[in-house]
């Protein structure tokens, strides 16, 4: 390990992905992140809970530089988010809405994201990330016939298109059947496998424990829990009724 590394990292020398310090974010009058602590190493996977409301995706977009917060400070990979996507090649994202575009098929859809990215992809590599998340033979077909589950699958093949090392994903078991949400927990353990870092913001409490070894959990805009998994439905079970109503769910 070198100097640099080990001053960037923690005691355990891990690479810092994400460092947000004491980040507040204000809606009109509305407080939706209430100084935020979140530091992130090099392959970890995170899954950021709590309940709808709490900050999930505001922490997100701030920590990708969609939002500015009104407070606090973020830095990715040692420096402020980029606004830019060609510029934000170590990040890949997962919006909650998919945001693709219906009248494109799905080639068409990686493609326009590859040119966003700075990527040279041929078609070829761009139909192999398709066969890659099972939509190789819906490759030229119209992306608004396709079922919520295939989209959620592009939308996973365009956020990884660039093989970056950090990955967010914004509720990505919203509106899936069981098949889907199997396929997508098998996606993010091939993420898991290949080293990436990643932060999973969901409301699916049972799904993020069966997943990932830390948990940080919001309640109106606050951190309230930070921690391994394993102690997670310990640590929330003295807290309110609602906590615990969540954590049972
Ligand atoms: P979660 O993802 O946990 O459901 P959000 O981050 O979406 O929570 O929302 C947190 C709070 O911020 C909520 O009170 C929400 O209404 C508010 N909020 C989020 N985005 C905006 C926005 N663009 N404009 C105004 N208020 C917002
Ligand atoms: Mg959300």
């Amino acid at each position: 390990m070198n100097h640099r590394a080990q001053a960037a990292g923690s005691d355990t020398g891990r690479r810092v992905v994400v460092e947000a310090r004491e980040v507040s974010k204000r809606y009109a009058r509305n407080w939706a992140l209430k100084a935020v602590d979140l530091r992130v190493e090099g392959g970890e996977l995170v899954s950021l809970l709590g309940p709808n409301g709490s900050g999930k995706s505001t922490l997100l977009r701030v920590l990708t530089g969609v939002t500015r917060p009104t407070y606090g400070s973020v830095e990715l990979f040692g420096a402020p988010p980029k606004t830019s996507n060609g510029k934000r090649q170590h990040l890949g994202v997962l919006p909650p809405q998919s945001y693709l575009y219906g009248e494109l098929t799905a080639l068409e859809n990686l493609n326009f994201a590859a040119v966003m990215y700075g990527l040279k992809s041929h078609d070829d590599e761009l139909v192999e990330a398709l066969a890659h998340v099972g939509l190789e033979q819906a490759a030229d077909r119209q992306v608004r016939t396709f079922s919520s589950g295939m989209r959620k699958r592009l939308a996973l093949a365009r956020a990884t298109l660039h093989d970056p090392e950090l990955v967010l994903l914004d509720e990505p078991y919203g509106a899936l059947d069981v098949e889907g949400i199997g396929w997508v927990d098998a996606f993010v353990g091939e993420l898991r496998e290949a080293g990436k870092t990643l932060v999973i913001a969901t409301h699916e409490i049972g799904r993020a424990l069966a997943l990932c070894d830390r948990a940080v959990s919001l309640r109106g805009g606050r951190v309230v829990y930070d921690g391994p998994t394993s102690s997670y439905e310990g640590a929330v079970s003295g807290a309110t009724d609602s906590v615990r109503m969540e954590a049972k769910r």
